[in-house]
Formats: structure tokens, C-alpha cells, sequence
């Protein structure tokens, strides 16, 4: 089984208020990105690894990541405007064989990895599964105006994370298709259903936190020290 994956890393991170993209910024020494990466380089199940990244920080991810760290599975790809465009970039780079992708944010370096490997476990067995979280506050559907119009029963609710991982031609064809349509979904799973195709969801952890606003680096500090960045976990 050819099993390979695409870190989406593409983004500027507008909502860190830093001149330096989020997966770039350091933590205890090392970028945010060379964690999440490490965890991907160690496991003996990836074939392959693309990782998007903005076509400004080619150079920069080449040298001061891939090279730097030995990386050996890792192949840079330029991304896009949108996340879904970076991962469409990160899609038709793999290689045709491809049997299983897992898709993962390169902001979201506290993935564990036997999660990684039970998200693949589950996609051989159906098609299209993404890790998440029952959500821990009640959530409300809000109109324009911020008036209240219904509260969803939290209990049939989660938050959809990363991993998201698929057979090679369903999310292909998924992505194709919303492509064409001029379909942006803000996840990967979302283009799989309206394929009108299922998609699984199994239990994610709270420490795989995305990396998105100044006061999370104070979390993923503490989250480094406690070892938490570590493939062996
Ligand atoms: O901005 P957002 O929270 O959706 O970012 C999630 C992940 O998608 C980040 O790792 C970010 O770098 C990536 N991304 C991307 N290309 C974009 C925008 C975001 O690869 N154009």
C-alpha cells in the first residue's frame, strides 16, 4: 500500500499579526513546521510527503527545514491563494500509484502520531475519514444581525480537525470536481460530500491544536516542553 501525504502549509497567517508566517515562527528553537514535519519524516507507513508552502518561502524551506533537519521523504510544492488551492497543488504532485493521502495542516504540530496511523487504518477500510473532537461549547447558528435563530444539539457535534485522509482517486476526483464547479469548502472532507459519498470521523485529541492566533504560541510553547512535538508519542 502506497500511503503519502500533503502538509498544507501555504498560508500567510494573517490572524498571528506577524510579519513571519505562522509555520515558520520558532518555538524553543526550531520552526513550527519542522515539528509537524518530523512526526511525518518518522513514520515507516509514508511513502512519500509534499509539503506546500508559500513560493516566496521555497528557498528559505528548502535550506532551513529540509536540508537542515536531513529530511528525506519531503517534496516542496508551491501553494495558492486559498487553502484548498494549496492542497489541490499538493494533490497533483503525488504520485499517480498513490493508494492512500493523508492531508494534514502544517500548524497543527501535536498530532499524535497513532492518530495519524488509526486515520490511515480507517481510510483503507472507507474512502474518506477526518479526525475530530465533541465539541465542548454549546455551539449557535446566529443571522446577520447576531440574533440567535437555533442551538444544535452539542452531542451530534464535532470539530473537524487534521488528519483528513482518503483513497488517492476519491479525493482526486472530490477536489477535481469542486475545482470545476468553483466549489471552496474550508476543510477536505466537505468535498467529499457533496460527492454525495460518506465520510467516517474518528476521535482526534484536544492537544492538536492549530497554530492560529498570537496567544496559541503560548500553548504550543508549553505543549513542546511538555513533549508533546515528540514522533515517538
Ligand atoms: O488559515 P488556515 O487556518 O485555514 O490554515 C490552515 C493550514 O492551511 C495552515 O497550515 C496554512 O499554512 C495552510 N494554508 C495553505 N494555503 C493557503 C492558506 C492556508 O496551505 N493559501
Amino acid at each position: 500500500m502506497q500511503v503519502c501525504a500533503v502538509i498544507a502549509a501555504g498560508g500567510q497567517g494573517k490572524r498571528m499579526n506577524s510579519n513571519v508566517s505562522k509555520q515558520f515562527l520558532t518555538i524553543k528553537g526550531h520552526p513550527i513546521l519542522y515539528y509537524t514535519l518530523n512526526k511525518f519524516e518518522k513514520m515507516k507507513i509514508l511513502n512519500e510527503i509534499i509539503l506546500v508552502v508559500p513560493p516566496a518561502d521555497v528557498k528559505y524551506t528548502k535550506e532551513q527545514i529540509i536540508k537542515k533537519y536531513g529530511f528525506k521523504k519531503t517534496i516542496i510544492v508551491e501553494g495558492g491563494k486559498e487553502r484548498q488551492d494549496s492542497v489541490y497543488n499538493g494533490l497533483k504532485a503525488l504520485p499517480k500509484d498513490a493508494d492512500i493521502v493523508v492531508i494534514h495542516d502544517g500548524v497543527r504540530p501535536f498530532i499524535p502520531v497513532k492518530i495519524i496511523e488509526n486515520s490511515i487504518e480507517a481510510a483503507a477500510e472507507c474512502d474518506a475519514v477526518g479526525v475530530a473532537v465533541p465539541v465542548k461549547d454549546t455551539i449557535k447558528v446566529v443571522d446577520d444581525k447576531s440574533i440567535v435563530k437555533t442551538t444544535p444539539d452539542r452531542k451530534a457535534l464535532w470539530a473537524i480537525q487534521t488528519p483528513q485522509t482518503f483513497k488517492y482517486d476519491v479525493i482526486m476526483k472530490a477536489y477535481e470536481k469542486a475545482m470545476e464547479d468553483g466549489f471552496y469548502g474550508t476543510d477536505d472532507t466537505v468535498l467529499v460530500e457533496r460527492m454525495g459519498l460518506p465520510v467516517k470521523i474518528i476521535e482526534g485529541s484536544y492537544e492538536n491544536i492549530k497554530i492560529t492566533t498570537p496567544e496559541d504560541i503560548i500553548f504550543a510553547e508549553a505543549f513542546v516542553s511538555m513533549g508533546l512535538a515528540d514522533p515517538r508519542r
